[in-house]
């Protein structure tokens, strides 16, 4: 458990060019050197401090990536344009033709949807797992196998991965644990329990105003050095570098992280209690009857809470549908996809989000297509907005499923 993230975070101070409280954006592509030789040094990766050209880096995104690096404990991050731009940075640079991942099954569609079918182009292959079970995962995990792949609480089934297990297990094979940390920002720090590559999209919580997408490689100094190489590195070369406007804008909203996780954690909590006392089928990692929730204390920081995700599951697709029309009409909160807004947001994963996994793993792996996942608001009056909800399913008619059928 990691106590100090957030101080971390505060302590990081940059100024200026003029003595500014937030630091100077880098407002250029490319840097001017005073001789040749420093250039041709810089290129060869032998310079400190030396910028070259801001696909490679820019003061702004190192600022950002000091911030993520101060946030996951990791020695250093870089960003990308996208939380998918880190994802396959990651994987391009840890994978060659005919190798192979052990990846969770349930994770983000998009995710998903890459290492099923996109980079088998590229001869890499991946086995699906159930992440909670660790014999299942080491029973995968081949010769060739390069990775295992999770994500710290899933999207959309809210899984809770056991990061020190897996971390004891990746090392026994000498592979390295990469963990999607999106959903769980100052909650899990996975580095901290072993994870050796921790990604995030910052599009989600750690951006936190909906208005960018952005994302995040936390690692060693080493790793993330290659995936800069201008030889060899993955960011470099596939190009999903940030640009450094929006690297300072994410720098400025990661400074409120602590404040609206506490917010969001603390919503989710008390909407799912209810929603459960109701007698409405609701998973949330912070409610005891979910399958993840003992893992999840053991891990967590309590201070954050378990998140502000969950998933609610109201019969069908059609009650789905008319709940969250409604729902967006009383002004409870957007029918939209993505996570971490300051205003509720609502979708049915299996035709958003998750619609990548076909139909028959959806229903394998408990995606029922009456579940809307909710990402939890910065609501500041809750009970209010839990008898908004309960309302707008009286007018539907909407019943709780017995939590047993
Ligand atoms: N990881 C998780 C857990 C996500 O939910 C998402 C997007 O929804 C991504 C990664 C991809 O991030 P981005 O949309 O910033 O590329």
């Amino acid at each position: 458990m990691d106590n100090k993230a957030a101080n971390r975070l505060q302590d990081l101070q940059y100024f200026g060019e003029f003595g500014g409280i937030n630091p100077s954006i880098s407002d250029s592509s490319t840097y001017t050197f005073l001789s040749a030789k420093t250039m041709f040094d810089t290129f060869e990766g032998n310079t400190e401090g030396c910028y070259l050209y801001s696909r490679h880096s820019s003061p702004s995104n190192l600022y950002l990536g000091e911030a993520l690096a101060a946030l996951e404990g990791t020695e250093t991050a870089n960003v990308y344009a996208s939380g998918m731009g880190a994802i396959s940075s990651v994987i391009m640079q840890l994978c060659n033709a005919d190798d192979h991942i052990v990846s969770s099954r349930t994770i983000y569609g998009g995710s998903y949807a890459l290492l099923k079918n996109f980079i088998k182009k590229f001869g890499i292959h991946t086995s699906f797992v159930d992440i909670t079970s660790i014999a299942e995962v080491e029973q995968a995990i081949n010769p060739r196998t390069k990775m295992i792949y999770c994500e710290s609480v899933s999207n959309p089934l809210l899984e809770v991965a056991d990061i020190k297990a897996l971390a004891h297990l990746a090392k026994k094979h000498g592979i390295p644990l990469v963990v999607d940390n999106t959903f769980s920002p100052l909650s899990i720090a996975p580095a901290k329990l072993g994870a050796d590559i921790v990604i995030h999209s910052l599009t989600k919580f750690i951006n936190g105003t909906s208005d960018c997408v952005a994302g995040a490689v936390c690692g060693t100094t080493d790793f993330c050095l290659s995936l800069k190489d201008v030889n060899n590195g993955a960011g470099m070369l596939m190009g999903s570098t940030l640009d450094s406007l929006r690297a300072a804008s994410i720098l400025k909203n990661i400074r409120t992280l602590h404040i609206r996780m506490q917010k969001h954690s603390g919503n989710a909590l008390y909407l799912a209690e209810k929603f459960e006392n109701e007698g409405f089928r609701v998973v949330y990692p912070g409610l005891a009857s979910h399958q993840g929730h003992e893992v999840m204390k053991k891990q967590m920081n309590a201070d954050y809470g378990f998140g502000g995700l969950l998933t609610l599951d109201v019969g069908s697709l059609e009650n789905a549908n008319a709940l969250m029309e409604l729902m967006q009409i009383e002004k409870i909160g957007y029918l939209a996809v993505s996570l971490g807004f300051y205003k509720t947001l609502f979708s049915a994963p299996g035709t958003s989000t998750s619609s990548e996994i076909p139909l028959e793993e959806q229903m394998e792996m408990g995606l029922s297509n009456g579940l809307i996942r909710f990402s939890i608001g910065l609501d500041n009056d809750i009970e209010r907005t839990f008898k908004m909800i309960v309302e707008c399913m009286r007018q539907l008619e909407i019943k709780p499923l017995s939590v047993t059928t």
